[in-house]
């Protein structure tokens, strides 16, 4: 142990250990509040083989320093600075950046309360193992902790503190190591502050600390090349704009003021939201406003004036006559700025720069002269200002043609164009050295600034994932960029896995369960459970039963894997399972939100073995009417983990009459009955096109073929029960806990998203959709049927289901009752109880149920209304971003099969790949299909001219004979190619039509 000694202040002194502050207390009254510190002269230095100073964490700081960079001969140690950290972290991350590195107790403080995110890769950077960092706590010495003067400031407070803990070290190394009698003193290593502030600079080497930028740090370093790459332009003053930006005139106008902001979005005057890229036209973006009931349209790059996917800005509207309508148009990005010079864009008298403008503004003067009737306008406006730059590392390709010297042997830097593979970011300038070597690779970029005076917003290179199209680099780039947690589970979060490892089992009730597991849970080993899951389940959440009681009523129960038990609240597991949220799925991989060993083993309800499980037990009627619910804690030992297709072959088999498979058949004709209910009630019965991918093997995972996913009887089993358990625990926990119940709604949609689909059904079909209710709208996409064309009404709910808003997580407390519904489902009250190993929202539901049933005492962050909001805030981030991360994930194997598959035509000489197709959507300059067999879309372009009628969304093009006319829903076949895109080396499919014509030459 390690002994400490609390120094005795003197009176004198105790200016200095005493920080007074205000406080005002939840009720309003304001407290005076002393906190003290206390100084001590124990606050180890952090370098191996100290005389002087002991400490029980390793220390990480080499005894002669690092010799490896040029200027240090005799070895230093880097003291960095608060800034470098808030500007230059991919660099501080980068394997290539290794210097032996002090952290100041007060830049660690500084970092968090400028930003959040970079706090905690700051955290993980202390972690990391290949990084040598030394945190020292100088506000706790005596000899570095500093008070602020008057006058001061508290950013020249902490400056001036960073200087003498600077100082403080060069010293205590000199008198640590006094020279030995007889032998030549050799030379210190020096502690050298690196910071971006000039001024700090000056003040350092005045008072004798050698201090450096991280430029010129750098640039003597062995990596030199690569590691320039990752230097932010912002934040630094010797890192200047590249040259395309400097002096120019602004091409876009000055954001506001923010107090201007802040006032004019209070007056209502102006309007804050998120910034939406159209996805078809770069040049088009869009803010939804609570308050209106269609989102703000931007038009044109000046009016979207910077704004980047997902940022917090500011919009003021134009009067009503100034307001217009998306235009139907497909902009291409790639194809309009195609000759744009990275390195001169902008400048006066460029030409290509001008040649973009002339082609942007030809685009948006055709949509202004085009007549829209008033009821597609839409409010429409420009950004005055930014609140929050939602800028992350974007993955890109580098644009070949923008590079001026493709030799992998050139070093100088280069101006080039990066390209996001994400259709809804702007392209990136980048300054780097590597560019050629660059070609062809996936690589991760970040946006450091977009000033007013350039096009493209900069950035700088991050790493590279690997060679585009090569499974990992596809695979990471997904997780990128749906920013899904992937690092391995760490040692603090295995720490808290059951000591037992897989060898834990449910302790024999008695003496033997020391640990209690058996109180109050129910023995519910003999009872016939089984699981029904898709084939290859692993993490098998949900199990049930039913079978006849003596009054003719069905005991049915649903028991959900006990997670609650093993995670607890507020340990590095909980805290890591919450900020992952849920477990994403993606064609070949899965990104767990538990460690494996309690998802696919301990938790997992696994045929023949105990496990312990949260239960719901109903009564219910044959005709499906609920008696009583009841919910308990309990173990069971499951019978039979069936997939749908085996649970379905087993029911219908009529030889068959054992006791399992005749509570299958229970559990089925309730199920119908509990279905009919729910859509007698109004529920939707919404589609979205899912498709199944066959991988060859699990080792090459080259998809072989696509189809579409089979429901099957005993999928609609399971849903029903999980459907029923969700609505029956969330009456109950809203009971509970009022304020705090963990809840899931889906709020109806606004009317005018069903507007345009309305009118196309109406035009092109003859149909009416009545949205006035769930139940309205399911009767009436039960009427688009079209004899005819089976797919129609298919295709119909798809479209439907897309102008839906998504569905939710909530605090029970924290929004007005009566907006607490599912409309999806057509249930007032509902939430998600049944997949607590892949979803954290579950997690807390159970922890919820079981205080509910007086099991365990709530534990005190779930009765706090703004922690649960903010979790769930995560959550429901986590959960929509892996919906997108597995359903690209989907798409980039679809372009896989499609490519496979052309290949195999062509070897065996049986040409092209068709499949039928509907339109979706019609362009002035092409259509959108959907290709239900693959379940993907895709949009095929004209290059010449077409008839286009907004107003009845048809288009009409030259046929063979005569003039052909397409309209939305129409049935076409199209031929799907797998191209490499020239440009950025990315496989694209490629749709032209077939039928009704060819427009391989249109
Ligand atoms: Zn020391």
């Amino acid at each position: 142990m390690v002994e400490i000694t609390i120094r005795k202040r003197p009176r004198t002194e105790a200016v200095i250990t005493e920080r007074k502050f205000f406080k005002k207390t939840a009720r309003g009254k304001v407290v005076k509040v002393l906190r003290e510190r206390y100084l001590r002269d124990d606050v180890a230095c952090g370098i191996q083989g100290c005389r002087e100073c002991t400490t029980e964490t390793p220390e990480t700081l080499p005894f002669y320093g690092s010799s490896e960079h040029q200027l240090f001969p005799n070895g230093h140690y880097l003291l960095i600075d608060t800034n470098v950290f808030l500007a230059q972290m991919d660099l501080l991350e980068s394997n290539s950046f290794n210097p032996p590195i002090i952290l100041l107790q007060t830049v660690i403080e500084e970092v968090r309360h400028r930003s959040l995110p970079l706090y905690n890769r700051l955290k993980a950077l202390t972690k990391a193992e290949d990084k040598r960092i030394w945190v020292f706590y100088n506000e706790y010495r005596s000899e570095t902790a500093i008070i602020r003067e008057e006058n001061e400031t508290p950013n020249d407070r902490n400056d001036r503190g960073i200087r003498v803990a600077t100082a403080w070290y060069n010293t205590h190394i000199s008198l640590t190591r006094p020279p030995i009698r007889g032998q030549k003193q050799s030379p210190h290593p020096k502690v050298v502050l690196m910071t971006e502030d000039a001024a700090n600079r000056q003040k350092a080497e005045q008072s004798g600390v050698t201090s450096i930028s991280i430029r010129k740090y750098v640039e003597g370093m062995k990596d030199a090349n690569v590691l320039l790459d990752l230097l932010a332009a912002e934040g630094s003053s010797e890192i200047g704009p590249t040259p395309a930006v400097s002096g120019r005139q602004a091409l876009y106008p000055d954001y506001l003021p923010t107090s201007v902001l802040v006032a004019g979005v209070k007056a209502g005057e102006l309007h804050q939201g998120h910034f939406n890229a159209n996805q078809y036209n770069y040049l088009e973006g869009s803010v939804p406003i609570p308050s209106l009931d269609k989102p703000i349209l931007l038009v044109g790059r000046e009016n979207m004036n910077r704004a980047v996917q997902g940022d917090i800005v500011v919009v003021e509207v134009f009067p009503e006559k100034d307001w217009k309508a998306p235009a139907d148009e497909v902009v291409d990005q790639e194809a309009t700025l195609k000759n744009d010079d990275a390195e001169d864009s902008g400048e006066e008298g460029d030409e290509n720069g001008e040649e973009v403008i002339a082609k942007e503004s030809r685009v948006l003067a055709v949509d202004s002269i085009e007549k829209h009737p008033p009821s597609e306008r839409q409010p429409t406006g420009r950004v005055v200002g930014v609140i929050k730059r939602n800028w992350r590392a974007y993955v890109c390709h580098i644009d070949s043609t923008s590079l001026t010297s493709t030799l992998t042997t050139s070093l100088s830097t280069q101006t080039v164009f990066a390209t996001p593979v994400s259709r809804l970011l702007p392209r990136i300038r980048l300054r780097t050295r590597q560019a050629p070597t660059l070609l062809n690779q996936k690589i991760l970029v970040t946006i450091d600034r977009w000033d007013s005076t350039s096009r493209y917003p900069e950035g700088h290179f991050v790493r590279a994932l690997g060679k585009v199209e090569s499974k990992e680099a596809e695979q990471e780039s997904l997780l990128l960029e749906y920013e899904v947690p992937y690092r391995p589970f760490g040692k603090a979060i295995l720490d808290c896995l059951p000591p037992q490892g897989d060898q834990w089992v449910v302790p024999p009730k008695g003496e033997l369960d020391v640990q209690n597991v058996w109180r109050d849970r129910e023995d519910l080993r003999d009872v016939l459970v089984c699981s029904i899951d898709p084939p290859g389940c692993q993490d098998i959440d949900d199990a049930l039963h039913a079978r006849l009681l003596p009054n003719g009523n069905i005991e049915a129960g649903v028991h959900i894997a006990d997670v609650s038990h093993f995670v607890l609240p507020d340990n590095p597991m909980d805290s890591e399972a919450a900020s992952r949220g849920t477990t994403v799925y993606l064609v070949d991989n899965r990104i767990d939100m538990l460690p494996s060993l309690l998802g696919t083993n301990l938790c997992s309800l696994r045929p023949f073995v105990e496990r312990l499980a949260f239960s719901a037990i109903w009564e219910l009627t044959p005709e499906a009417e609920i008696v009583s619910v009841r919910f308990t804690k309990s173990v069971i030992k499951s019978t039979a983990a069936f997939t749908y297709e085996e649970a379905q072959i087993r029911k219908d088999d009529p030889h068959l009459q054992d006791d399992l498979t005749n509570s299958i058949r229970l559990l089925n004709s309730l199920a119908i009955k509990l279905k009919a209910k729910r859509m007698a009630a109004g529920a939707l019965n919404l589609a979205s096109p899912e498709v199944k991918i066959h991988l060859d093997s699990a080792e090459s995972s080259d998809p072989i073929d696509v189809e579409q996913k089979e429901l099957r009887e005993t999928n609609s089993l399971v849903e029903e029960f999980m459907l029923l358990a969700n609505i029956s625990v969330a009456r109950k926990i809203e009971e509970s806990f009022p304020q705090t119940a963990v809840l899931r709604r889906h709020l109806p949609p606004p009317k005018t998203n069903f507007e345009k689909l309305q009118d196309i059904l109406r035009k092109t079909k003859g149909f009416s959709l009545d949205v006035s209710s769930s139940g309205a709208l399911a009767a009436s996409l039960d009427k688009c049927v079209d004899p005819n064309e089976p797919a129609f009404n298919t295709l119909v709910r798809i479209m439907a289901t897309r102008c839906m808003l998504s569905a939710e997580y909530f605090s029970s407390g924290s929004v007005a009752k009566d907006t607490f519904g599912h409309y999806g489902l057509a249930s007032e009250i509902y939430t998600h109880f049944t997949s607590p190993i892949r979803r954290y929202a579950d997690v807390l539901v159970h922890r919820q149920l079981s205080a509910a049933i007086g099991f365990t005492p709530l534990h005190a962050t779930l009765h706090s209304k703004s922690h649960v909001e903010r979790v769930l805030d995560v959550v429901n981030r986590r959960h929509r971003m892996a919906q997108m991360a597995g359903r690209a994930s989907v798409e980039f194997y679809v372009g896989l099969a499609l490519k496979a598959r052309t290949e195999q035509a062509k070897v065996k000489g049986e040409g092209d790949v068709k499949e039928e197709a509907y339109v979706i959507r019609t362009f002035r300059n092409g259509v959108g299909v959907f290709v239900s067999k693959l379940g993907i879309e895709g949009l095929v372009t004209f290059k010449r001219d077409t008839q286009f009628d907004a107003e009845n969304y048809t288009i009409t093009v030259p046929g063979q004979n005569k003039d052909v006319k397409i309209s939305v829903f129409d049935k076409v076949v199209v031929k799907i190619e797998v191209e490499k895109d020239k440009n950025t080396q990315r496989g694209k499919v490629k749709m032209t039509l077939v039928e009704p014509v060819d427009s391989s030459a249109l």
